[in-house]
């Protein structure tokens, strides 16, 4: 399992897919009605037609752009995966994955709790990972001292880079 993605990003249940084929054949049926109603003249129950038509476009519209979201989830995390430092720069990771603004992808991503373990430094314009491997987990935590965020590997010291107190990478996820 890639460390960054979350349990929500898994492949189609087969009862969705069922769901979803039944909304696209509604669709086909009322399309074909409100043809005929429209050569009747029909308007009224035209009308009622299409809102028939976004009823049920919802739930396609809401799975065409949550799996756009899993696949961008699925690109990212698998990058990431492949850096072997723990943070890499915004710069180029707009230049590495081929996606309409990467790192914004990133923040929404990770709001929409498909991605986990990164944490975004927009001061230093960096994308700090959370996890390398199993047994090297960093966590986030935020200076006693100053509030500055940062980041410190489970279990070990640093001094926050604003104010220079100790920090203790302690706190458990
Ligand atoms: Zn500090």
């Amino acid at each position: 399992m890639n460390p960054f993605l979350t349990s929500k990003v898994k492949e189609r249940s087969g009862g969705r897919m069922v769901y979803l084929g039944f909304c696209a054949f509604m669709e086909l049926i009322i399309v074909v009605a409100i043809i005929n109603l429209l050569q009747e003249e029909n308007w009224g129950a035209a009308l009622l037609g299409l809102l028939l038509i976004l009823g049920f476009a919802r739930p396609i519209i809401r799975e065409i752009i949550k799996e756009k979201d899993f696949k961008n989830a699925k690109v990212i995390a698998s990058y990431l995966n492949g850096i072997p430092s723990e943070s890499i720069k915004m710069a180029q990771i707009k230049q590495n994955i081929r996606m309409d603004d990467p790192v914004k992808q990133i923040d929404r991503l990770l709001k929409k709790e498909y991605l986990m373990n990164i944490h975004l430094d927009w001061e230093k314009e960096l994308v700090v990972l959370l996890a390398l491997g199993s047994s090297n987990r960093y966590v986030e935590i935020s200076c006693p001292n100053c509030g500055a965020k940062t980041v410190v590997l489970q279990g070990r010291v640093k001094n926050c880079e604003y104010c220079g107190s100790t920090l203790l990478g302690n706190k458990s996820e």
